[in-house]
C-alpha cells in the first residue's frame, strides 16, 4: 500500500498515454504511468501507416524518426485500385518537410514512446500493473487507482487526477461511468491482418506505394510493408458481410486470395505471424471528462482504421489534454474550466475527420458501384489531379475535413474527366489502367 501523491496518474502506456506523460513530464508535473503489459510486449491490434502529421507530433515530444522507422520503410503514398476498373495514386504532399509515409511496426513505435519517458525524473513508469478500480473521495472526485501486479500483489496509488489512456476497452471509462456520447454502428467493419515475409514490392511511376485494393463489393485489402522485412497484409469487409463458418483464419486466407492483385504479390511469401484484428471496429465518442478524471486516445474516441488516423488522433488529443492539465496544475484554470476547454477543443479537432472517414466508408465500402459508374463518375473523380492533391492534404490533416472535397472540386473533376474521355483516341495510353495480371 502506497500513499504517495502524484499530480496525474495515466492508465495505459502507449500512443495516448506515453505521449501525454512526455508532455506533462516536460512541464514538470509529477506523473505516474501504469501499463498492464510490458512494453513493447504484446502488440495492440494495429497494422499502421504513419503519416507526416503524426510524425510532426512525435518530433514535438523528442522522438526521432530513426527510432520508429529504423529500416526507412518510406512510401510515396497510396496506390488505390478500384477492383479491375482502374487505379489511382494519392501522393503524400510535402508537409512539415516530409512528402512520404511510413509503414511501421507498432511494437517499435510503442517502445520508442515508452523509452522516451526515461528522460523525465518526475515521470514514474510501471509495467505489468493492471488497474482494477478507480478510487473516489467523499465528494465523488477521482483521486487514485487500485490495481494488481502480474504476480498478484495489489497496490493503491493516489493522485489529483486520473487519465484513462487505456484503449478501446478502457477500465477508467467503465469505472467512471463515462457515457458514449455519439456512436454510429451502421458502417462498422471487420478487419484482420497478419505479417508476411517475401511479399513482392509494389512499384509504379518509378516509386513504391502502399497498395489498397477495393473489391468494390464490400471487401478490401491493404498491403503495408513495415520493418524487419515484414509486410502487413490486411483484409477488411463490411460488418454485415463478415461470415466465417470455417474460422477467421480461413476467412482471411479466402478474402486475400479472392483478390488476384494481392494474391500475385504473395505468391512467394509466407505468413509468419498469427492473425490479429477484430470483428467489429467501432465508431464512437465517449464523455471526455468528469470529476477528477479524463479520457484520451481510443478510450475517448474510436474510429475505423480506413483512413489511418488513429495514431495522429491519439497524439493530438493527448497534446490538447496536456495543455489543459498544465494550465490547471499551474493554477491558471480550475478543473472544470480546463476540462471544458479540453472537451471542446478535442471534439472540434477530431470530429470532422471522424465524419469524413464514415462518409468514405459509406461511399467506398458500403456502396458497390455499377461498372458504368466505376468506369465513369468514380474514375473521373478519383483520378482527378486536384481531387488527389486535396485527398493527400486531408490525410495529413493540412486542410479541414469539413470541405476538402467541395462541390466545386467534385464538379470540375467530373467535367474534366468526362471531357478527357470524350477527346481521347482509342489507343492513347491511360496512366490509370491496371497492368496485366501476372500469369
Ligand atoms: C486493425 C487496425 C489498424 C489500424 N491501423 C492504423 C493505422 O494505419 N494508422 C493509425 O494511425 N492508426 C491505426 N489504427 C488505430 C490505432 O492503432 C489506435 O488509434 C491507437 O493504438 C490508439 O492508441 P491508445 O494509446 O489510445 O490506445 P492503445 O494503443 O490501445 O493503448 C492502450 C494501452 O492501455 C493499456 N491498458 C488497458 N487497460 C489497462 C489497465 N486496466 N491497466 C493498465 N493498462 C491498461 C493496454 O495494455 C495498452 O497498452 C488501427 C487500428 C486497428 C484496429
Amino acid at each position: 500500500m502506497s500513499e504517495k501523491l502524484y499530480d496525474v496518474i495515466i492508465v495505459g502506456g502507449r500512443i495516448a498515454g506515453a505521449s501525454l506523460a512526455a508532455r506533462l513530464g516536460a512541464a514538470g508535473l509529477k506523473v505516474l504511468i501504469l501499463e498492464k503489459d510490458t512494453v513493447p510486449g504484446r502488440t495492440v491490434v494495429s497494422c499502421p501507416l504513419l503519416l507526416s502529421s503524426g510524425m510532426q507530433l512525435l518530433d514535438e515530444i523528442g522522438i526521432d524518426e530513426s527510432l520508429y522507422a529504423p529500416d526507412n520503410t518510406r512510401f510515396a503514398g497510396v496506390a488505390l485500385e478500384m477492383g479491375e476498373y482502374f487505379r489511382t495514386f494519392v501522393e503524400i504532399p510535402d508537409v512539415y518537410g516530409r512528402h512520404f509515409l511510413y509503414g511501421i511496426d507498432r511494437q517499435v513505435l510503442d517502445e520508442a514512446l515508452w523509452k522516451n519517458l526515461e528522460r523525465f525524473p518526475n515521470v514514474t513508469q510501471l509495467e505489468n500493473f493492471s488497474v482494477r478500480e478507480l478510487l473516489v473521495d467523499e465528494d465523488g472526485k477521482a483521486n487514485g487507482v487500485t490495481g494488481m501486479y502480474k504476480g498478484g500483489e495489489s497496490q493503491t496509488f493516489l493522485a489529483e487526477a486520473v487519465i484513462g489512456a487505456d484503449g478501446r476497452h478502457s477500465i477508467v471509462a467503465r469505472k467512471a461511468g463515462a457515457v458514449v456520447t455519439e456512436e454510429i454502428t451502421q458502417y462498422n467493419t471487420a478487419v484482420y491482418y497478419a505479417y508476411w515475409e517475401g511479399v513482392e514490392a509494389y512499384q509504379a511511376q518509378e516509386k513504391e506505394w502502399i497498395q489498397i485494393h477495393s473489391g468494390c463489393n464490400g471487401f478490401s485489402a491493404v498491403v503495408i510493408p513495415a520493418s524487419k522485412g515484414l509486410t502487413g497484409v490486411l483484409a477488411q469487409c463490411r460488418h454485415d458481410y463478415f461470415n466465417a463458418p470455417g474460422g477467421v483464419d480461413a476467412w482471411y486466407r479466402d478474402t486475400i486470395h479472392s483478390f488476384p492483385r494481392i494474391a500475385q504479390r504473395l505468391k512467394n511469401a509466407k505468413q509468419v505471424t498469427a492473425l490479429s484484428g477484430m470483428k467489429n471496429v467501432g465508431n464512437l465518442f465517449r464523455q471526455a471528462w468528469g470529476n477528477g478524471w479524463a479520457l484520451a486516445g481510443d478510450a475517448y474516441h474510436q474510429k475505423d482504421s480506413y483512413d489511418a488516423q488513429g495514431i495522429y488522433d491519439a497524439l493530438l488529443g493527448a497534446k490538447i489534454l496536456a495543455l489543459q492539465l498544465i494550465d490547471w496544475k499551474e493554477g491558471k484554470k480550475d478543473w472544470v474550466t480546463s476540462m471544458q476547454s479540453y472537451n471542446r477543443e478535442v471534439y472540434d479537432a477530431l470530429h470532422p475527420m471522424f465524419k469524413s472517414t464514415l462518409d468514405r466508408l459509406k461511399r467506398e465500402m458500403f456502396t458497390s458501384p455499377s461498372p458504368k459508374m466505376a468506369n465513369g463518375l468514380l474514375r473521373w473523380v478519383l483520378t482527378n489531379k486536384k481531387y488527389r492533391e486535396r485527398f493527400g492534404l486531408l490525410a495529413t490533416r493540412r486542410i479541414s475535413p469539413k470541405n476538402w472535397a467541395s462541390p466545386g472540386v467534385m464538379l470540375s473533376a467530373i467535367l474534366s474527366g468526362a471531357a478527357a474521355d470524350f477527346r481521347k483516341k482509342p489507343d492513347q495510353e491511360k496512366w490509370w489502367t491496371l497492368p496485366a495480371l501476372q500469369a
